[in-house]
């Protein structure tokens, strides 16, 4: 208890007397969160009433700063609107506190993160009321009649009376081809970039010139400068182009720029899944692909994420590549939703290059996780669209420019 001296008369307190210790039974939402190094756990139970938190109740096996941060954190938190308080920081919590030891620092400091797993918990299964109005190809490599292709994806979503955009092509064929579907852009609520390859990237500009005012999410290494290599052609840089990083920056300080490096709820129902856990040994981004022209360093690809929409047939996957693999994708949504089977899974899958192995394995999980409407597209690889195709006649969907994707 030596570590006591060192705390301050806050941290003394809200340890002595804490706030909510225990359990809610009919919870809301649950949040679970460790550290790996001292063994602290922390379990977090809330209650949700019109979006905002009713109760937050909590248990903490850990050291008197781990008890007095919960303590602090329902008092930060309580009452909060959950977007608000999603945002709420361990750094705020240990301020609040008037600063912790720095051996307790990350140990103990558990309580926002553990309140933000218990509400993204929430934030998907309590919106099973709304439908997908509508999920329309704008771009994609291949086109019906009448629309023009390009090697890219863009999807137009309409939910809960918002308008989503996921991904953008890589040219402003997304806006031509919009015009073409009646899809009016400047409505665009929510830009959502599955991650900075150009060929989902590269129509941003002309999006936010048709819709200035909208939300963007991406994750913070989506923008960074990155390169395919395929010798013995020449290194190719295949980074978000440069106009759209410049309109990215100009969004920035009219605070339209979300960063989503963890999970992250858009709107209710409503969630992208942030950076992927690479589980799988038998996945990888499924390509060449280096942070240098060299080849020395690879891209993990870590700003690879995916949207995930709640609806009352059940759990939808939007995926833009899956570089951080297909089953990972599932296993990290079917974990972030709490629910065990995926309605449906649409987009590229980055199948191309990859091993008979890792595409009966993918398949075996489409299966495993009961999927009842596939699309596969984009990347995803002519002979591995086949073989889904064939395994799943009732369930696959076409996925080229220009359609509607019935769900
Ligand atoms: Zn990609
Ligand atoms: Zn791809
Ligand atoms: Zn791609």
């Amino acid at each position: 208890m030596g570590f006591l001296m060192q705390y301050t008369d806050k941290v003394l307190k809200h340890f002595t007397n804490s706030r909510n210790i225990g359990e809610i039974l009919d919870a809301d939402g649950v949040g679970n969160v460790g550290s790996p190094d001292c063994g602290d756990t922390l379990r977090v139970w809330i209650k949700v009433a019109d979006e905002h938190l009713v109760d937050i109740k909590y248990k903490v096996f850990g050291c008197p700063a781990a008890v007095a941060c919960c303590s602090m954190m329902i008092e930060l938190a309580m009452g909060k609107h959950i977007d608000e308080a999603a945002e709420l920081t361990d750094d705020q919590v240990a301020a609040a506190l008037g600063g912790l030891p720095e051996q307790k620092y990350h140990c103990s400091n558990l309580a926002a993160s553990g309140l933000y797993d218990a509400i993204m918990s929430y934030a998907l299964k309590s919106h099973r009321q709304d439908k997908i109005v509508s999920l329309s190809v704008l771009v994609e490599n291949t086109a019906i009649e009448g629309f023009s292709s390009e090697h890219g994806l863009s999807f137009w979503i309409e939910y809960g009376g918002k308008h989503i955009l996921f991904d953008t092509g890589q040219s402003d064929l997304v806006a031509q081809n919009a015009k073409k579907l009646k899809v009016d852009l400047s409505q665009t609520d929510a830009i959502i970039l599955s991650h900075g390859h150009y060929d989902h990237t590269g129509g941003l500009k002309a999006v936010l010139d048709e819709a200035p005012d909208a939300m963007i999410y991406l994750h913070p290494d989506a923008p960074k400068v990155r390169y395919s290599r395929k010798p013995p052609k020449p290194p190719r840089q295949i980074s978000m182009p440069q106009a759209c990083c410049q309109a990215l920056s100009d969004a920035v300080p009219k605070g339209k720029v979300v960063y989503t490096p963890q999970p992250h709820r858009i709107y209710p129902g409503v969630m992208v899944t942030g950076a992927i856990p690479r589980i799988t040994e038998y996945e990888d981004t499924g390509g060449a692909f280096y942070d240098d022209p060299e080849g020395t360093l690879a891209d993990e690809i870590a700003d690879d994420q995916a949207l995930l929409i709640e609806t009352p047939q059940g759990l939808v996957i939007i995926l833009g590549c899956a570089h951080s693999g297909v089953v990972n994708t599932l296993h990290y949504a079917a974990k972030l939703s709490g629910q065990k089977r995926i309605y449906a899974v649409i987009g590229g899958m980055h199948l191309l290059n990859a091993s008979a192995g890792r595409i009966e394995k993918t398949i075996e999980a489409l299966k495993d996780y009961g999927v009842q409407k596939v699309a596969p597209c984009h990347c995803t690889g002519a002979e591995t669209v086949e073989k889904i195709k064939t395994t799943f006649p009732e369930q696959y969907l076409a996925c080229s420019a220009g359609t509607h994707i019935p769900l």
